[in-house]
């Protein structure tokens, strides 16, 4: 699990819209500009897979 890496696959998000995935990260690692596709600040980021589950898109992964 430790060597598993949050990725954003900008593809599959459709940046119209606030990314709800932000509310269900516990630790406050997902960041919006805009409607832009959402980053990760890894520093923050503890590979709960919370927001790889949540995405209706899968547009985060956690592999
Ligand atoms: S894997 Fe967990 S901690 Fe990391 S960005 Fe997603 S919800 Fe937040």
């Amino acid at each position: 699990m430790n060597d598993m890496r949050l990725t954003v696959n900008k593809q599959r998000c459709p940046a119209d819209h606030k990314c709800p995935a932000m509310e269900v990260c516990p630790v406050g690692a997902i960041k919006q500009e805009g409607f832009n596709a959402p980053t990760i600040d890894y520093k923050k980021c503890i590979k709960c897979g919370k927001c790889a589950t949540f995405c209706p898109m899968k547009a985060l992964k956690l592999e």
